[in-house]
């Protein structure tokens, strides 16, 4: 068996009580999550993983730590940040009852646990800060608490045409999103 999220534990199988620990990092063979954030392909995975081995197969917990990229759900603009999150899940012995998560070949795979588990985590509506403003919906310009040079700046020419589309078509947004990247 090959893979960055596959271990070995023929060391501890069908021996409850002993445990090992791994840590490590996995660079994404491909981008995780579909939404306006996601983790990149390329991006590094860290994970500090705990393997029991417990009477009815192994039992693995953990935490992974990776940062999100995309861009702010009101505003457009690039974000990124860091995210930890945990999981727990018993990788049973085949042969007894039917489980999604199996040891096979005295090696357990935890790619789908780790993936569903970071998936989840990401914000279904993702914000640069949590009192973002948006855009202004007169001059398409990115609203700032601040004062001065930023809401003097020119509009880009990009953004009041992209504001047009917005008055006729809900997916502007993603349009825009595109935009920003190029
Ligand atoms: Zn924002």
């Amino acid at each position: 068996m090959n893979g960055p999220f596959i271990l070995p534990v023929r060391d501890i199988v069908r021996r409850p009580g002993e445990m090992r620990e791994h840590t490590f990092t996995v660079t994404l063979p491909e981008q995780w999550g579909e939404g306006i954030v996601s983790f990149e392909k390329g991006s590094n995975l860290d994970l500090d993983v705990r393997l029991e081995s417990v009477h009815e197969g192994i039992l693995v917990s953990g935490a992974a730590d990776a940062e999100y990229v995309g861009v702010c759900g009101r505003c457009l603009i690039d974000i990124a940040r860091p995210v930890e999150v945990e999981f727990q899940e018993l990788f049973a012995y085949p042969g007894e009852e039917e489980t999604d998560f199996e040891v096979q070949d005295d090696h357990v795979d935890l790619e789908t646990l780790v993936r569903d588990a970071t998936v989840l985590a990401l914000p279904f509506q993702p914000v640069c800060q949590p009192d973002c403003l948006g855009l202004d919906p007169e001059t398409g310009e990115r609203l700032t608490a601040s004062t001065g040079t930023e809401q003097a700046a020119p509009i880009d020419p990009r953004w009041s045409a992209l504001q047009q589309i917005t008055d006729q078509d809900g997916t502007a947004q993603s349009r825009a999103a595109e935009k920003e990247e190029s």
